[in-house]
C-alpha cells in the first residue's frame, strides 16, 4: 500500500469518485438528467442548462499544469484554496484522534478546518524576535504520532516572509511516511521565491496549494488548485460532490491562462511589488509605526505604538485593514493590503494625521 493510502482515513479508500461520464453526450438525445432543454437566456454561448459529462472541464488541466510547472495528473481544481485545505483536513484527520501542526501567526482557516473536523491544533509559533522566520526543527519537534498534516504558508499570511525550498524539503523528508506537508503558496506570484510544486513529483507526502484569488485578481471566481501525486488527487477528487467547478469558472480560467493575460498579471505583480516597497519605506518614517516587516506578499504586517487609537481611526474613516486586536500577542499589529497609489496614500495620511492629532492632545 502506498504511503498516502496508509495515512488517509481508511474509510475513504472505499469511496468511488462520482462518475459524471454520459456516453453519447455529444451526439445523443439528452433525456437522462432532468435538465431543461433550452440554453439560459443570459448564457446563449455556453450550455449552462446541461451538466457537463465530466467532473469539470478537464481541458483546463494542461494550461494549469504548464503554468504551475507540473503534470496535469497532479492537479485538482477546487473552489478556492480554502476548499483544498478543507478536503485535506477531512481526508487525513480522524475526529478526536489526529492533529495538525500550524505556525501562528498564520492563515486561520488551517485551524478552523481542523476544529470543524474535530482534529486538534498544535502550535509551533513563529518568533517575533526572529522576524517570524520558520524554524524547521521547532516545527518538527511539535509533530506527534497523531499528526497528519503540517501546514506551511509561504509567503506567510500575515507576516509576509518566505520559507526556503531547502527548509520545505528538510521537513518533507523528515516526515516521509508519517505526515503530509501542505505548502500554501497563495501569494507565491508576488514573491521572489520558487514554488515547491517541482518537488511534488518526487515526494508523495508533499502537497502544494495555489489560488487564483490573489495575483490573478479572480477572488470572486472561487478557484484554486491542489498539486499532489495522483493517488492523493484521486482520493480528494472522490470526496468532492458532483460538478464542483462551473463551466463559467473554467471558461474564465482558460482566459486568465492565455499568454497575454499571464503577462498582464506579471506586470501587475511588478506594480504591486513597487507599491509595496514604497508604502513600506513611508511607513518606516512614521513615528506611530513601531515596525514593518519585509514582505513577499501583496500586504505588509505592521506593529503600531498606539494601535487602539489607530484602529478606531480606520474604523471611523472607514479604511478596512486586518487587525489582530483579539489575537493574544498581536493586539498591536495590523495587516494592510497594497492597493492603488491613492488608496495607499489615504491609509498613510490617516496614520500621519493621527500622529499630529495625538501630539496636539
Ligand atoms: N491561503 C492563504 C494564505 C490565504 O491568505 C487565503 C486567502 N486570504 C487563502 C489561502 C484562501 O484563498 P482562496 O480560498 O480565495 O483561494
Amino acid at each position: 500500500m502506498s504511503d498516502i493510502r496508509k495515512l488517509v482515513r481508511q474509510e475513504l479508500l472505499a469511496i468511488k469518485a462520482f462518475d459524471a461520464k454520459r456516453p453519447g453526450f455529444d451526439t445523443g438525445v439528452l433525456l437522462d438528467a432532468n435538465e431543461l432543454p433550452w440554453a439560459h437566456a443570459c448564457y446563449q454561448d455556453v450550455a449552462l442548462n446541461r451538466y457537463i459529462d465530466e467532473m469539470f472541464d478537464a481541458e483546463i488541466l494542461d494550461p494549469l499544469a504548464a503554468f504551475y510547472d507540473t503534470q496535469s495528473s497532479h492537479i485538482l481544481l477546487t473552489r478556492g484554496s480554502c476548499e483544498g485545505i478543507d478536503l485535506l483536513v477531512r481526508a487525513f484527520c480522524r475526529p478526536y484522534q489526529d492533529n495538525i501542526v500550524v505556525s501562528p501567526p498564520t492563515f486561520t482557516i488551517f485551524a478552523q478546518c481542523a476544529m470543524m473536523q474535530g482534529a486538534s491544533v498544535i502550535h509551533a509559533p513563529l518568533a517575533r524576535d526572529q522576524d517570524y522566520k520558520l524554524d524547521p526543527q521547532l516545527l518538527l519537534n511539535s509533530v506527534t504520532d497523531s499528526t497528519k498534516l503540517v501546514f506551511i504558508c509561504t509567503p506567510n499570511n500575515p507576516t509576509g516572509n518566505l520559507v526556503s525550498l531547502e527548509d520545505i524539503l528538510f521537513i518533507t523528508k523528515a516526515l516521509a511516511g508519517k505526515a503530509m506537508v501542505v505548502v500554501d503558496e497563495a501569494y507565491m506570484e508576488f514573491a521572489q521565491g520558487k514554488s515547491a510544486a517541482s518537488l511534488v513529483a518526487t515526494h508523495s507526502n508533499l502537497v502544494v496549494l495555489r489560488t487564483f484569488s490573489k495575483a490573478f485578481g479572480l477572488a470572486g471566481l472561487r478557484c484554486g488548485a491542489v498539486i499532489a501525486q495522483p493517488p492523493l488527487i484521486s482520493i480528494l477528487n472522490a470526496m468532492m460532490l458532483p460538478f464542483p467547478i462551473s463551466l463559467l469558472t473554467t471558461r474564465s480560467l482558460k482566459q486568465a491562462l492565455s499568454d497575454a493575460n499571464i503577462n498582464k498579471m506579471k506586470q501587475q505583480v511588478v506594480e504591486i511589488q513597487q507599491l509595496r516597497e514604497n508604502v513600506k519605506k513611508q511607513l518606516r518614517q512614521l513615528p506611530v509605526v513601531k515596525k514593518v516587516w519585509n514582505s513577499e506578499g501583496n500586504f505588509l504586517f505592521i506593529q503600531l505604538k498606539q494601535s487602539e487609537a489607530v484602529l478606531k481611526a480606520c474604523h471611523e474613516k472607514p479604511i478596512l485593514v486586518r487587525h489582530f486586536a483579539g489575537v493574544k500577542g498581536f493586539e498591536d499589529c495590523l495587516r494592510v493590503t497594497i492597493g492603488l497609489g491613492p488608496q495607499n496614500d489615504v491609509f498613510l495620511q490617516m496614520l500621519a494625521s493621527f500622529e499630529q492629532i495625538s501630539e496636539v492632545c
